[in-house]
């Protein structure tokens, strides 16, 4: 085993919504001393939604134990303003209500996704967030919810966006161009008699659809570009909060181009989490858009045929138990194979939390992503998604893990 290198960036994360506890903040003070004490905690990324108040103490609880505050702020879902009315992503059909998978409402999360081109105009949302930056002494500032809509947002979500907006954006004609494609994509699938047709499908089915992908990365980017000028303009840094590169395309985030505005990038490599962004949800919901348009395959060739075309190791079935944990380091193959700008920090982010349904802690699970990371010679991690859903125990464990590995 490769060692870790000798300045690992160790980061973490503290979601919230409004005023804090009291419990809460006493709860996060004890788990950054321990983090401090034990892991040398670099940043703590400070969930936007969280009530000015309770950003200045958590800001303070940082400073005293020597740990970067960096705002956490959700773009274009979970956008802390106060009316986002008419601002959501439009499907492809237009009777489609864009439902939220129950994978996606057992984390408490049960947000939709705005339009990314109608968002860049909102004078609203950037005030907002560049007003918490003026009230707040932060070092960085971490993008989250850049990107379209994923399968756990279902079939409305994923196929998005149709919008007035995006059209005046891209030219009518790619937008119809992209209906007409997705119907014979949809149709096409009816056909689908083992896993190999379905991948030979989608594969096919996206190839047609390239201008459209290519009008929503710029989206994407366009937005992030809108963001982190914001905050560089402020001495800030800039990370991002990024898919699984196997998924990425899914919701047209393109590592390459955002890396042209972060000092550093968080793919969420969540193999067990099943919640969005987590491999084993977002495989899932997508299983059962497609398996609802192929009545030839069962689930299991359904999972399977999906699992060749994205790039994921699954054997066809997805257990209690999520994902096999391969799947850690054969993302980080495929990112170092997309030769990404150099000098940006890569830290793999995986799931620390303990938080059923949606994640229960293993120790085997963590001692494979630090042994991973370990050979990889990653030089930093994040600790997702949550300090305060972190046992202590946990904590205790990547320090060990640490201090063996020097
Ligand atoms: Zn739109």
């Amino acid at each position: 085993m490769r060692r870790l290198t000798e300045r690992l960036s160790i980061s973490s994360q503290v979601f919230g919504k409004g005023d804090l506890s009291d419990a809460h903040h006493k709860l996060l003070e004890s788990k950054l001393e321990l983090a401090n004490k034990r892991l040398n905690l670099e940043a703590l990324m400070i969930w936007g939604a969280i009530s000015d108040r309770s950003i200045n103490r958590i800001v303070s609880a940082c400073l005293k134990y020597d740990v970067e505050p960096h705002l956490w702020y959700p773009v274009l879902a979970d956008t802390p303003v106060d009316s986002t009315e008419g601002l959501e992503t439009e499907g492809l059909r237009a009777a489609e209500i864009i439902e939220v998978s129950d994978e996606q409402v057992k984390t408490g999360e049960s947000f939709t996704f705005l339009c990314p081109s109608k968002a860049l105009l909102s004078e609203n949302l950037i005030s907002r967030f560049t007003g918490i930056l003026s009230r707040h002494v932060f070092k960085g500032v971490f993008l989250d919810r850049i990107r379209f809509p994923g399968p756990t947002n279902g079939f409305g979500g994923l196929f998005s966006c149709f919008c007035k907006q995006c059209s005046d954006y891209a030219g009518e004609d790619i937008l119809k161009d992209a209906r007409m494609n997705y119907e014979k994509l949809f149709s096409t699938l009816k056909r689908a008699r083992t896993p190999d047709e379905l991948r030979v499908i989608l594969e096919e089915g996206i190839k047609r659809l390239v201008g459209f992908y290519q009008m929503r990365e710029s989206l994407v980017e366009g937005i992030v570009a809108q963001y982190s000028s914001q905050a560089r303009s402020q001495g800030l840094s800039v990370g991002l909060d990024l898919f699984a590169p196997s998924l990425a395309p899914l919701v047209s985030q393109n590592y390459r181009e955002l890396s042209k505005y972060a000092d550093w990038m968080k793919p969420m490599l969540y193999c067990k989490t099943f919640g969005p962004a987590g491999l084993p949800a977002e495989v899932l919901a997508l299983a059962d858009i497609i398996g609802a348009m192929t009545p030839h395959l069962n689930r299991n060739s359904v999972l399977e045929g999906l699992c060749l075309f994205l790039g994921i190791e699954s054997a066809g079935v997805i257990s209690s138990d999520g994902l096999p944990l391969s799947n850690f380091p054969k993302q980080l193959d495929i990112i170092h194979a997309k030769e990404i700008a150099d000098g940006i920090g890569f830290y793999p982010g995986f799931e620390a939390v303990d938080f059923p349904p949606v994640y229960s802690m293993d120790h085997e699970h963590l001692d494979f992503y630090l042994r991973s990371c370990a050979d990889y010679g990653i030089s930093g991690i994040v600790l997702s998604w949550d300090i305060c859903k972190m046992r202590n125990e946990t904590i205790e464990f990547v320090g060990d893990f640490i201090e063996r590995s020097r």
